[in-house]
């Protein structure tokens, strides 16, 4: 018997009319002949009004009263839908996070998920019930409830389908679906009919906030398509899902992001040698700052510049913490506030060339500054002044003509929702630990040059220029970083394919000429390590542990660019061999 899970988020239970109208979808659901396992959230904003409430009380209320407090906003609503479906002549019963046996770590506000247990679900729905789990919650080995973070009934709705195996999961909302952009930004954004689960990750930490990051990633681990659909929508309205497949197969862009609250963090001459970024990064791990785009230039006599960006909530915490570093290690810390982050994201960019010239292109014409560059594998982002923020996203959006439908569907085969699972006995062995870190897979890439251009003029139309001059060349770039550079100058380095860094050479030394850059350097053999995983980002200590490895090997960091599912180093290419097996000895007890 096919199952279904059904997760209505807390504007799709505001009401009590709304409640009703999520009863009769899982009631018409299950005369459909599916089974039915149904989340929900709190209310409305109830969570707010608790939260609200707590702080009423007390500044610092202890962690562990806090999950108690919060849970009971899901506790409300699940009992309420059962009694919906009562009333409709169905019969459901409702159950908390422990009811059902979903074990959390103890870090109250924020647990992961270790465990879940299907056989109390499964006999509910095998006696004919609807079951109604409380989302966003669980307990801990001492049975303490727990939640799961702001947000993350998603994450307990993507794990249950998981572990029931579910056909889908559907995840009722009040957007239509997801969004090539925010739409009130942009209004000529467009629902998608479907986005990889790569790029939704990487869409979701940009602030695309449609969903929980980290039911992403365990729709990813566990295979599970997600439907995010309207619960508004009278009709059965498709809404968009999230798979293992992107919308097309041939455009190089799907979709673009815009987070507004970022805030640089330089640090300027420091020295260049192992163990630096480790004594910054580990620091920042420690206190539980997430950091994006590192970007660190090839030092010039013996020091180094790194900046990257924080949010700027982090901002205050953050400097506290780096100027520590900073005493230690020598080097002057400055920060600018004010900044946002614009990037295009698609999985079709890594196979194709010229994306980053037209959107270097687009920002230019937009006359729009660039003010740092960082890219991965499916994503380009640029940092921005936020007073330009909103005008880049609205630049780039149109530029990639993403309200267009795209031409060619990716081909899904035959059940377009339906993927290759895991075998149960796989799920189960996985469900283990099932948010712990994973990493899929390490590797050495010799194939790559390095190209740096310094002091780029800070004025709109730079990078624009150089990526169109290289992208003349049909030359296919990899990694791209701006930034860090000396007096308000900033550095570009990119790397191509090693046999074509002398062509590159040329092509770069001419725009440097013609722009009024300064020298142009390059090496023509790097080493480009990467580590691939889930959850890289939301476990803030994966580059903190890359560097510690690197650095006990003595292998000094040239460059870094960072993503949701991968984080890339450029080494020297004598140290690729070394810096490999450094590197898989660190994660080898989280190797999937
Ligand atoms: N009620 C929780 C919150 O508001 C969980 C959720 O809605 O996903 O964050
Ligand atoms: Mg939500």
């Amino acid at each position: 018997m096919s199952l279904i899970v059904q997760k209505f988020g807390g504007t799709s239970v505001a009401t009590s009319e709304k409640i009703m109208g999520a009863a009769r979808k899982a009631i018409r659901a299950q005369q459909q002949g599916h089974q039915v396992v149904m989340v929900v959230s709190a209310m409305g904003k109830q969570t707010d009004v608790l939260v609200d409430l707590a702080r009423q009380i007390t500044e610092q209320p202890p962690a562990r009263e806090m999950d108690m407090l919060l849970s009971t906003g899901e506790q409300v609503s699940v009992a309420l839908m059962a009694m919906a479906i009562h009333a409709l002549g169905g019969q459901a019963v409702s159950l908390t996070g422990g009811q059902i046996g979903i074990k959390t770590d103890s870090s109250h506000t924020k647990a992961r998920i270790q465990s879940i247990s299907s056989e109390r679900m499964r006999k509910h729905l095998d006696d004919g019930h609807i079951v109604i789990a409380a989302g966003f919650q669980g307990v801990d080995d001492d049975y303490n409830i727990t939640t799961l973070g702001r947000g993350g009934s998603d994450t307990t709705a993507v794990a249950l389908a998981a572990v029931l195996r579910a056909d889908s999961c559907e995840i009722y909302t009040d957007v239509d679906g997801v969004f090539t952009t925010d739409p009130r930004i942009v209004p000529s954004a467009r629902k998608m009919e479907r986005v990889s689960h790569d790029e939704m990750l990487e869409l979701a930490s940009l602030g695309a906030g449609v969903m929980h990051s980290r039911s992403i990633e365990f729709g990813k681990k566990f295979d599970v398509p997600i439907h995010v659909r309207n619960s508004a929508s009278f009709s059965d309205e498709p809404g968009s899902i999230i798979g293992n497949l992107p919308e097309s197969s041939d455009r190089a862009v799907s979709g673009c992001a815009l987070t507004k609250n970022e805030a640089r963090i330089s640090l300027t001459g420091v020295p260049d040698k192992p163990g630096t970024m480790h004594r910054i990064f580990s620091r920042l791990a420690t206190v539980n700052i997430a950091v994006d785009m590192i970007v660190q230039n090839i030092g010039a006599a013996g020091v180094a510049d790194i900046a990257f960006t924080v949010l700027e909530t982090d901002l205050p915490a953050a400097l506290k913490t780096v100027g520590e570093a900073a005493r230690e290690l020598g080097g002057e810390v400055s920060h600018d506030a004010n900044l946002s982050k614009v990037s295009v994201v698609g999985l079709g960019m890594a196979t194709q060339t010229g994306v980053a010239d037209r959107m270097f292109r687009a920002l230019a014409d937009a006359r729009v500054n660039i003010q740092a560059i960082s890219t991965s594998q499916i994503k380009i982002s640029a940092l921005v002044e936020r007073a330009q923020g909103m005008e880049a996203l609205r630049a780039v959006h149109d530029e990639f003509e993403l309200e267009k439908p795209p031409q060619s569907r990716a081909s899904f085969g035959d059940g377009a929702t339906k993927v290759e699972r895991p075998s149960p006995v796989d799920v189960v062995s996985r469900l283990q630990r099932m948010e712990d870190l994973t990493i899929d897979d390490i590797r050495l890439d010799q194939t790559q040059g390095r190209i740096t251009i310094s002091q780029l003029p800070d004025s709109p139309g730079i990078a624009a220029e150089i990526f169109e001059a290289v992208a003349a060349e049909s030359l296919l770039v990899d990694m791209i970083v701006q930034g860090a550079g000396r007096d308000g100058l900033a550095n570009l380095s990119f790397t191509v394919p090693r046999d074509a860094v002398l062509q590159a050479v040329g092509v770069a030394m001419d725009a440097a000429d013609r722009l009024g850059c300064g020298p142009v350097s390059s090496d023509a053999t790097i080493a480009i390590l990467s580590v691939f995983g889930v959850g890289i980002r939301t476990h803030v200590g994966v580059g903190a542990r890359m560097f510690k490895a690197l650095s006990e090997a003595g292998i000094n960091v040239e460059m870094i660019n960072t993503s949701e599912v991968r984080v890339n180093v450029v080494v020297a290419a004598d140290k690729g061999e070394a810096g490999l097996k450094a590197l898989r000895t660190a994660f080898a007890d989280v190797m999937g």
